[in-house]
């Protein structure tokens, strides 16, 4: 039977929006269900977050109220600060893979797109094609930190679903000066006020000021539960840390008091098991540092790597809150200049990824002397042109620190990319010839 045509020029992207509510509210009733000891309100409270946050995307897009798509450091704090409902293109898509026996990945491998483009710029330009997205009023583009960012923003001027959105495009320095972010800092001034123009939203400098500050809250408790990571056994499971912070500060709606709650409540669980001395693995822990972006797939990762070798990753580029710095909001050029930092300097993949190597070998340095890993695992993920070009400095590093590394090659955003089976074989060897044991099957 063929599946029949939607007639794509019909849909609003809220068509899409509303399956992710409905998937949604049927996982946390699931949820709901389960007896109380299984129960995981850190997570049950994230994805209610995600359900909560995709109904106001609906109902603000038929309120007509504005709507941007974004990408994450493009300065969050200063949209919702005026107001206007932000949204990465590819996120929701992404998470959704997992409940969806990778529906969409498998769409977009008929998508005429090259094989070997990130399958992040391939999500995001299928979203836009096939309208999954609600459609915004303004476009800010992300102009770092590889050549596809480039060429997504191209993809949507010339689709017939955004192609008449204006974009706002931010032009990142490539030095990370005092006079970078001032530079940067004068662009993002320059962008609320255009985004007066062009939404009709009112840019309050009190009002982003109080956003950027729950932020800063929300990077402080950041900071502490990492530190609560350096501990033996480290008391979260791996990539946990990551996947909890990231949407919090990143995706869901920037400095929302709710997004706080949940890191404190990441925080409390993390201070609880260091304060008992327990946690996922309990003996001969093996510590991992992931010098890149989350993988999708890490959860069934995490599950291989702690029954096959009592091994944990307790440090990513996406867990480490070390580089953000407290903006400071007492004048609006500090602010300005404080998120120009966090934008351009702060955030993963744009601060390894562009400018000088010096910070990829500091940021690595700096991880295995704090949280002590036995090896160092780089998943060479295909798309990352820039960061391949780095896998001499990564050796280099682990080698003069007496660490064993690992070079993958994957997708991190599509596990089919380099099965599972196989990046399970190759870290297995890579342990094995290391002189660590496997556990016994
Ligand atoms: S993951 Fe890497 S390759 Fe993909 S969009 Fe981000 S920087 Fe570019």
């Amino acid at each position: 039977m063929t599946e029949a045509k939607t007639d794509l020029s019909k849909l609003d992207g809220t068509e899409r929006t509303q399956e992710y509510v409905d998937r949604l509210n049927g996982i946390l009733a699931q949820m709901a269900q389960a007896p109380a000891e299984q129960r995981n309100p850190i997570l049950e409270a994230l994805i209610g977050l995600f359900r909560d946050w995709n109904m106001d995307k609906i109902k603000t897009r038929r309120e007509g109220r504005p709507i941007a798509v974004t990408w994450y450091g493009n300065a969050p704090e200063i949209l919702n600060g005026m107001g206007i409902l932000n949204y990465n293109p590819v996120v929701d898509l992404m998470m959704h893979l997992g409940f969806t026996n990778y529906a969409d990945a498998y769409k977009c491998d008929s998508f005429p797109l090259d094989g070997n483009v990130c399958s992040l710029i391939r999500y995001a330009i299928y979203a836009v094609q096939n309208r999954l997205l609600v459609k915004p009023n303004v476009i800010i583009a992300m102009g770092e930190p590889c050549d596809g960012e480039l060429m997504v923003h191209q993809a949507m001027k010339e689709s017939d679903f955004f192609g008449d959105v204006p974009i706002y495009q931010i032009d990142p320095s490539y030095g990370h000066d005092k006079k970078d972010f001032e530079y940067v800092g004068r662009q993002l001034k320059e962008m609320a006020h255009w985004l007066e123009k062009v939404t009709g939203a009112k840019y309050d400098f009190k009002r982003v000021a109080a956003v950027v500050d729950e932020t800063n809250e929300q990077y402080r408790i950041w900071k502490e539960i990492n530190e609560c990571m350096k501990a033996s056994p480290a008391p979260l499971p791996g990539f946990t840390v990551p996947e909890v912070m990231w949407p919090l500060t990143q995706h869901l709606p920037a400095g929302n008091p709710r997004c706080t709650a949940v890191a404190r409540m990441l925080l409390g669980a993390a201070q609880e098991n260091v304060k008992k001395h327990v946690g996922p693995i309990m003996k001969n822990e093996i510590r991992i540092v992931w010098p890149d972006l989350d993988p999708l797939w890490n959860g069934a990762l995490t599950e291989w790597l702690a029954k096959k070798w009592n091994a944990t990753v307790v440090m990513t580029d996406q867990q480490y809150s070390k580089p953000y710095e407290v903006i400071d909001t007492s004048n609006e050029d500090a602010m300005f200049y404080g998120l120009a930092r966090r934008a351009v300097f702060e955030v993963p993949m744009i601060r390894q990824g562009r400018g000088f190597v010096d910070v990829l070998i500091d940021d690595l340095t700096d991880m295995i002397n704090e949280y002590h890993p036995d090896v160092v695992i780089a998943p060479g993920h295909m798309g990352h042109k820039d960061k391949a070009g780095n896998t001499q400095f990564l050796k280099k590093v682990c080698r003069d620190m007496g660490v064993p590394l690992l070079n993958l090659t994957t997708s991190l955003f599509d596990e089919r990319y380099t099965p599972l089976e196989k990046v399970e074989n190759d870290i297995s060897n890579f342990l094995s010839v290391n002189g660590f044991k496997p556990n016994p099957d």
